[in-house]
């Protein structure tokens, strides 16, 4: 008995062999230099920020290079539930415009190298298995688990490593007679690799993040086909995928460093070229001064889907992913101000080693920016767009008076120096709700500043709407106007003249103006006086004023 009966047992059906797949998955024709990148997740149900970076980093490089970005999905862990993860996958890697080359879904595939979802892909795994088993370098294991739980108990107590390896290796010994028996009793059994390695020994191998590395050789026998499905498990799966699908660039999470040694005994034992690697640190956040890693448990933020309900838009967070990834972004888009992201050259070597630290704040900047380049129409059909999610009251009022609010989000845009007061979706509404008069009406919590005494914002409101507004005014007069206002009352034309000589005034021009936007908005923080009070319209501003004295 030979090991190639042990495989035809276990394999009866599967005829293809390894050399037959190396055919079916040709080399890419592509171009030199050009990077064949993957997103592999598992579909859980949940978008972690961390494997969306990952996406997002796989996307640029093959981008920057005309490579190839491929989908697949890696369910061999059939317990969870598998299709609507999928489509959460899906739809967040379109909403973000991380657009897949190739990829598998809802029946349909786009590629040459698929099935790109990986319980989908079992015979060809198992031709592998299969060749592997022939060739001595697989075998079966009929070890239960308690025999593994005691096994693993006795490591612990001898402080030995863990691990299935060397004489805890039990199953590695049988013969190919005993293993034929066992099977053919029916016990059930695993398929575990056959290592040759010694851990003693040190392997040297460069990783494109975080550099050369001296890593332990791997000796651990790892399960690679599980016993209930007869799927493989993520080691060999990879291994085996990204082999056929000429993946030149596997970008993972760096949870997977220390089994780097294994994957490189499995490519090198199949007779494989291994891929480059880039292991990346997870996303990181500063908690009171401590470094730690962003919790799906404990920050909302760590979850994309945080990102579309408080409605930041994609390309602002894509901008601060890139930001983080990568200091030299920073400075190149300073240069370029108006340059698509997709031209920005993303180098693996200049990412963290330790992790990136996302800062909320720093993202509601980038996002402040971003909008701040967007017409009003945009902000107007994107706002609507969250909206009709997420605040359906206010997307009856946006719908219902379409073009007054892109009059209003039109207030300070399209200048050299837009209003940068928008960083999200969800402030719109607080920015801009004063400017409807239903909602108006029901405001109260007036803002006044420095002027406050009642008698005194009476009278200046009477003066200027009994002597100075005209609604036809240039910018010009209108604030001229303004100064004249401040003089008759007392108080300087000049912010500059008030502070060269504070005591012969009350006040200067910006607190009479103040008390003029309090009066028509509620708030002393507002976008451009002038333009609010163009887009109100004469009626509206007398009528606030008026109601205000009265
Ligand atoms: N399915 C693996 C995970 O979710 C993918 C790792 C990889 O990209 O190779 O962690």
């Amino acid at each position: 008995m030979t090991n190639k009966d042990l495989a035809n047992l276990i394999f009866p059906n599967i005829t293809k062999t390894v050399e037959d797949y190396e055919k079916e998955y040709p080399e890419r024709n592509l171009k030199e230099g050009a990077c064949v990148t993957r997103f592999a997740p598992s579909p859980t149900g949940y978008m972690h920020l961390g494997g969306f970076f990952q996406a997002l980093i796989d996307f640029t490089i093959a981008n920057n290079t005309d490579g190839v970005f491929y989908l697949r999905n890696e369910d061999t862990d059939q317990k969870r539930e598998v299709e609507k993860a999928v489509e959460l996958i899906t739809s967040t890697l379109n909403h973000y415009n991380i657009v897949p080359d190739e990829y598998e879904y809802n029946g349909e595939t786009k590629g040459n190298y698929g099935p790109y979802i990986q319980s989908e892909r079992k015979e060809i795994y198992h031709a592998f298995i299969k060749h592997l088993i022939e060739i001595g370098r697989a075998y079966p294991c009929f070890c239960t688990k308690d025999e593994i739980d005691e096994m693993r108990h006795t490591q612990e107590e001898r402080k030995m490593r863990p691990g299935y390896y060397g004489r805890y290796a039990r199953c590695n010994t049988l013969s190919v007679e005993e293993a034929i028996n066992k099977i053919k009793n029916k016990e059930p059994y695993v398929i575990r690799f056959r290592s040759n390695g010694n851990f003693e020994n040190k392997i040297i191998f460069n990783d494109l993040v975080k550099g050369r590395l001296h890593l332990n050789e791997n000796d651990i026998d790892d399960v690679i086909m599980k016993s209930d499905n007869l799927l493989p498990t993520y080691h060999f799966a990879h291994v085996v995928d990204d082999h056929l699908m000429h993946t030149t660039h596997v970008i993972r999470g760096d949870e997977w460093l220390s089994s780097v040694p294994l994957h490189l005994q499995l490519f090198h034992e199949l007779g494989f070229k291994a891929p480059k690697y880039a292991h990346i640190a997870p996303i990181m956040k500063n908690d009171d001064g401590n470094k730690r890693k962003l919790s799906k448990r404990k920050d909302p933020e760590a979850a994309v889907s945080y990102y579309h309900e408080e409605g930041i838009p994609a390309d602002a967070v894509v901008e601060y992913l890139l930001n983080i990834a990568n200091s030299t972004f920073e400075p190149w888009r300073r240069a370029n101000p108006n340059k698509p992201v997709e031209e920005f050259d993303l180098q693996l070597n200049k990412m963290s080693v330790s992790g990136a630290v996302f800062d909320m704040v720093k993202l509601l900047d980038v996002s402040k920016n971003v909008i701040s380049k967007y017409t009003a129409e945009k902000i107007y059909e994107e706002t609507l767009k969250w909206a009709e999610k997420y605040n359906q009251e206010f997307a009856k009022l946006l719908k219902e008076n379409k073009d007054y609010s892109i009059k209003v989000l039109n207030i300070e845009r399209g200048k050299a120096k837009p209003r940068k007061d928008i960083a999200k979706w969800s402030d719109v509404e607080n920015t801009i709700e004063y400017m409807y008069n239903d909602i108006f009406e029901n405001m109260n919590d007036y803002e006044f500043q420095k002027i406050n005494d009642e008698a005194e914002i009476k009278d200046i409101l009477n003066s200027y709407i009994e002597k100075h507004f005209n609604i036809s005014d240039d910018k010009e007069t209108w604030f001229n106007k303004m100064k004249d206002l401040a003089e008759e009352k007392g108080y300087a034309r000049e912010v500059k003249e008030y502070k060269a000589n504070p005591e012969a005034y009350k006040g200067h021009v910006g607190d009479i103006s103040t008390v003029i936007r309090v009066a028509l908005t509620t708030r002393h923080n507002t976008p451009d006086l002038y333009e609010i009070m163009q887009v109100l319209g004469k009626e509206e501003v007398e009528k606030r004023i008026q109601d205000f004295i009265g």
